[in-house]
């Protein structure tokens, strides 16, 4: 999740992205959904939701928990580099 949103990086230290983040962690057994390991985990955002009447796109923590998953750093990056994740305009 680079690029795009501008600011969007500091928004991942928020206290309401990292307690999304550790239950999504949680809820994947702490491992990467991907290849199994357990080191490294990040979570991956499935979709990209652009708010059309605010006309920004929704934080990180907004999701809903079956649009992120688990991944290890690896997985994460070479998905990113594979696949482009949908923007949704809602
Ligand atoms: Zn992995
Ligand atoms: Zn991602």
């Amino acid at each position: 999740m680079q690029g795009q949103h501008g600011s969007y990086g500091k928004l991942l230290f928020d206290k309401r992205w990292r307690d999304k983040r550790t239950n999504i962690i949680k809820r994947d057994n702490n491992l990467c959904r991907s290849c199994g390991v357990n080191s490294e985990l990040e979570v991956h955002h499935r979709q990209y939701h652009f708010i059309k009447r605010l006309r920004q796109f929704k934080k990180p923590w907004e999701y809903e928990d079956h649009l992120l998953i688990t991944f290890c750093g690896s997985c994460h990056k070479k998905g990113h580099q594979k696949f482009k994740v949908p923007i949704k305009y809602i």
